[in-house]
Formats: C-alpha cells, sequence, structure tokens
C-alpha cells in the first residue's frame, strides 16, 4: 500500500487492521483485520477498493461463519441522557 494523504483534511494515513461491523441477512458480522488507511488528524478512514470489495462479498455471503465472540454493546439512551 502507498503513503496517501487524507482526502479529507490532507493529513498524514497510517495503515492499520481493524474489525469492521457488516450486516449479512439483517444480522452484524465482523469482519476482522480490514486492511484501512486511518488519518492521523481527523481520524477518517480510508478502504482501498480491494478492501471494499472484499466487504462486499464478505456482506452478500450467505452462509454464516462457523466462529463467533461476544460483543459488548451500549443504547443510544446510555449517551443521550443529560448528565
Ligand atoms: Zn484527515
Amino acid at each position: 500500500m502507498k503513503t496517501f494523504k487524507c482526502g479529507q483534511c490532507g493529513g498524514e494515513l497510517e495503515e492499520r487492521m481493524i474489525d469492521y461491523p457488516i450486516s449479512q441477512n439483517g444480522e452484524v458480522i465482523i469482519l476482522e483485520n480490514v486492511p484501512v488507511n486511518i488519518c492521523r488528524s481527523c481520524g477518517e478512514i480510508w478502504f482501498s477498493s480491494e478492501a471494499l470489495s472484499v466487504i462486499d462479498k464478505a456482506a452478500s455471503y450467505t452462509e454464516k461463519p462457523k466462529r463467533t465472540k461476544p460483543i459488548f454493546v451500549w443504547s443510544y439512551e446510555e449517551f443521550a441522557v443529560a448528565v
């Protein structure tokens, strides 16, 4: 992967692997180790066209993954209430 500048703010991009949530048949599934570029200044996440096509492929895949892991969940209301 080449070094690009952030298309949003011109900041420096950092290559990273992230766990990306996708929706597969109405269920949330985590796609692990997606290579992305994250902007060090504004935090914008940039996906390569290759990564996007892999994400699309996973999202339209009909079979369920064999592995599961618990995910923590917040409700919007827990943050929306005035402190
Ligand atoms: Zn940026």
